[in-house]
């Protein structure tokens, strides 16, 4: 219910181009109210003016996900089908089935069909580029999310956008959390060295989000002063790292590897990139009578992303907390653009509802989640 209150309000923001600010800490600054500025049509029943122009083309947007079987991305689906409906434009979202070549063939034949904008979660984001010449080619807009096109990419392009979060900030929030129950907890430091002993389950190698959280979570550690800044690699503090690909069984399959090889006595805590990982890794914990209540057999374990498993998950006190990863925002700002691009419009907050940086980048803010807020996100 929350969620659709966030989109309808996104939505509302892009169709009348009125200021609506309710404060929620999870939706970017509503557009502020600007009498003068024009008002954007994008409402397809209207009637068409004389010198209608380029704005009151249909928008007919053809998607590409790098899989649909992610749940953070099946978040952000749904909110892109949502938000089309509530614009009236046509979209097509295809499954790119984690394969490259598959989601080239697949913006091949939206391009052969006619769409007149694009939205892509590429499989490999150094394929952007690859993309970004078949919508040149077609003089098409194209947006990307979640996985970002490099600068060159980015900057080589007049209709190109980017929509994404900051992953830097959902690293150091996930290391903030930790270091607070640390605080509170002292007895997380089982062997009294005044340091935290880690694993950490890193996401899809390459991935920004994978790199840069693993690398700001840790530095939030270091910054507290509970570990050692030892450039990722093994030390006394991190125990264990290794890419599970944002997937839940191969987490649980990486922590079983390393309660075996290191001892549940021996690991203080476990970061996972995403909810997914995290979760998994609380299935070897729980299967090892961890994590059920029992606060003696307790390590706590951070995620990514907010997904509704991890906040059930969190409500039982299996996991210790997580980072808003703003599926529904994310989605609704990916379609508001394509849709205004389609038009011809400009992308600027009055015509999408969410700032705009640099002319081409949406950033969606992440928010901490723990015990003390996880409600509002459910
Ligand atoms: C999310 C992951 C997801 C990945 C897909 C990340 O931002 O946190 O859960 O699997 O995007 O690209
Ligand atoms: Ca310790």
């Amino acid at each position: 219910m929350k969620k659709f209150l966030v989109l309808s309000l996104a939505l509302l923001l892009v169709l009348s181009v009125a200021a609506c600010g309710t404060p929620d800490q999870t939706t970017p600054t509503p557009p502020a109210a600007d009498p003068t500025a024009p008002v954007a049509p994008v409402d397809p029943t209207a009637p068409a003016a004389p010198d209608d122009g380029p704005a009151d083309v249909a928008a007919n947007i053809g998607s590409c996900i790098y899989k649909f079987d992610d749940t953070f991305m099946t978040g952000v689906r749904n909110a892109m089908t949502e938000t089309a409906a509530g614009l009236g434009a046509e979209l097509d979202i295809q499954d790119s089935r984690n394969d490259q070549p598959t989601q080239n063939s697949q913006v091949e034949a939206f391009i052969t069909k006619g769409v007149n904008a694009l939205a892509i979660n590429p499989v490999d984001r150094t394929a952007a580029g690859s993309i970004t010449d078949l919508a040149r080619a077609a003089g098409l807009p194209v947006v990307f999310l979640n996985r970002e096109p490099e600068e060159p990419v980015m900057q080589g392009y007049d209709k190109i956008w980017y929509v994404g979060a900051k992953a830097e900030e959902s690293g150091t929030m996930s290391g903030q959390i930790l270091v607070d129950y640390w605080q509170a907890n002292p007895s997380v430091d089982k062997n009294g060295d005044s340091k935290l002993q880690y694993v950490l389950l890193k996401g899809e190698q390459g991935h920004q989000d994978a790199e840069l959280r693993t690398e700001f979570s840790q530095k939030a550690l270091v910054d507290a002063g509970l570990a050692i800044d030892s450039d990722q690699n093994l030390d006394e503090c991190l125990l264990a790292i290794d890419s599970a690909t944002w997937d839940k069984p191969k987490a649980t399959d990486l922590m079983n590897t390393w309660i075996s090889s290191i001892g549940l006595d021996k690991i203080e805590a476990v970061f996972a990139n995403n909810d997914d990982m995290a979760l998994g890794a609380l299935e070897a914990l729980k299967a090892n009578g961890y994590n059920t209540g029992d606060a003696s057999k307790y390590i706590p374990v951070v995620g990514v992303d907010a997904t509704a498993p991890a906040l059930e998950s969190m409500s039982k006190g299996e996991l210790l907390g997580t980072v808003l990863n703003d599926a529904v925002n994310q989605g609704a700002a990916t379609v508001a653009i394509a849709n205004a691009a389609a038009k011809g419009l400009e992308i600027n907050q009055a015509n999408i509802g969410y700032e705009v940086t640099d002319g081409k980048y949406i950033w969606i803010p992440y928010v901490k989640v723990t015990v003390d807020n996880y409600t509002q996100f459910q």
